[in-house]
């Protein structure tokens, strides 16, 4: 290692940046950030720099308005030269180490004694990465990709933390509170009740350090993270699905969670499929709850992947009330649904001034579809999007006929939605039955009924139907 990663306390300090562009900027910034007081030395400031004079109180930074002469080091702890001038930045680095004040030269490790890393900033937890001064564009990669797997309420976590460490001394016997912190920072159920509200957090905590300190092994152990894996495309995972699939120790998964997205997980997590393959029986729901309790109370942290969102034709309803009957914490993470996918990647707005007003997200499949409001379903000025189309896709287009929807409506009927499988069919409700069964289109597909099916094609929105239902 060629440097000291250390990090440096230097509230109330004073620090010196020469130069007015917007590195100097930057850096007067992040110093500013860190409590320290700044002299700014610069005969002349860019606009960043003189945003960051108006935003700052006279006592946190000071401008001097001159070129750099040697009684601008007097008294400072640290020196930052980002100067346009390589050689006024080096006679600054000269005198800097002549005096003992430790300098950093922007973009020029040799003339530095500390460079400043890249940083992920959850405070007050920070991670600094640094390729001591080689590839800082690989280093700020690797901050990127840290940025990504760090969900942003760690720094609230650890301020909680921090606030209940006195308690914990308190109660736990110094062998045990490493363990009991190692549980509760292993537990994302805490770091989600941490964004509903203190009182809740606090009272979840107490009887959770009250069960570890009369040596109760608590239930608590296992978790079950409720996961809605998006529509196919991988990239489609929100960032908190990403960092769950990486902590699981189990996932169960149904058929319509894509392998790219298996691969996101842990390599050693164990993988098991809950789904129903063409030709074998439903693994009954049931079956699914007991397969869930039972690996939670192994301890395990298990990933229930869902294509789509839990919440939308997924049974995730019923799972978290199963779960809750036995006291398993749960955390739900929202998935982009098929039908927001598929409105992405055909580019078919839901909703669209004076064109669709409200979309409606129904079952297409034949069981449920008897229930279904079909006049309200069939009516123009609206997006209907039908899960589960194919099975009764005929049957799905007569019923909005005999509602009252007019033959010609535009529909979209789209497979494979985001996958590099997609397929898009344009037709309308009397049509399109019989193009998807000449065009060979498979299951999963959504059919997405209305005039904002059109925009594509059309290219312009004065061609598209205003619906005039009900004006006179
Ligand atoms: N919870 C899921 C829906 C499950 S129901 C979600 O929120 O998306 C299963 C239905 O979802 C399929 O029959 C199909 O209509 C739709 N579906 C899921 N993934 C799809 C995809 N990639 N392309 C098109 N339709 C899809």
């Amino acid at each position: 290692m060629d440097y000291l990663p250390i990090f440096l306390r230097v509230q109330g300090r004073l620090a010196v940046v020469i130069g007015g562009g917007a590195v100097a900027a930057r850096k007067a910034e992040l110093l500013l950030k860190c409590g320290a007081r700044v002299r700014l030395v610069a005969p002349e400031l860019a606009a960043s720099t003189t945003a960051l004079l108006r935003d700052a109180t006279a006592t946190q930074l000071t401008h001097l308005c001159a070129p750099f002469a040697a009684e601008h080091l007097e008294g400072v702890a640290l020196v930052i030269a980002a100067t346009d001038s390589a050689a006024l930045n080096t006679q600054i680095s000269l005198m800097a180490r002549a005096l003992g004040v430790p300098v950093n030269v922007a973009d020029d490790a040799d003339t530095s004694d500390f460079i400043l890393p890249a940083i992920v900033d959850r405070a007050p937890l920070i991670v600094a990465v640094s390729s001591g001064g080689t590839a800082p564009v690989l280093a700020r990669r690797v901050r990127e990709q840290l940025e990504a797997l760090l969900p942003a309420r760690l720094g609230a976590l650890a301020r909680f933390a921090g606030s209940q460490r006195e308690r914990v001394n308190r109660s736990l016997k110094p062998a045990l509170r490493r363990a009991f912190w190692e549980r509760f920072f292993g537990a994302a159920a805490n770091l989600e009740r941490l964004g509903e509200n203190d009182a809740n957090a606090r009272g979840a905590f107490s009887s959770e350090l009250a069960a570890f300190s009369q040596g109760q092994d608590a239930a608590g152990l296992g978790e079950v993270y409720l996961i809605g894996a998006g529509p196919g495309d991988p990239d489609l995972l929100t960032l908190r699905a990403l960092q769950l699939l990486q902590q699981a120790d189990v996932l169960l998964y149904d058929r319509l969670v894509s392998p790219a997205i298996l691969d996101r997980a842990r390599r050693e997590a164990t993988r098991i499929f809950v789904g129903k393959e063409v030709g074998e029986s439903t693994l009954a729901q049931e079956r699914i709850n007991d397969l869930l309790i039972e690996h939670v109370r192994r301890g395990h942290k298990v990933a229930r992947l869902k294509g789509g969102d839990p919440f939308i034709f997924g049974r995730g309803g019923e799972e978290i009330a199963a779960l809750a009957r036995h006291g398993i914490p749960v955390t739900v993470v929202p998935g982009i649904t098929a039908a927001l996918g598929a409105a992405a990647s055909a580019q078919i707005p839901l909703t669209l001034r004076d064109v669709s007003q409200s979309v409606t997200f129904a079952p297409g499949h034949v069981a449920v579809a008897d229930t279904l409001d079909w006049p309200a379903l069939a009516r123009c000025g609206h997006t209907v999007v039908f899960y589960m189309a194919m099975a009764q896709l005929a049957g799905l287009t007569q019923r909005l006929q005999q509602a009252g929807a007019p033959s010609d409506r535009p529909v979209a009927l789209i497979a494979q939605a985001t996958l590099p499988t997609q397929r898009v069919v344009h037709g309308t409700l009397a049509d399109i039955a019989e193009m998807a069964r000449t065009g060979g289109l498979g299951a999963p597909a959504l059919l997405f009924v209305g005039e904002v099916t059109r925009v594509v094609q059309e290219q312009a929105l004065e061609s598209l139907e205003p619906c005039l239902e009900g004006v006179a």
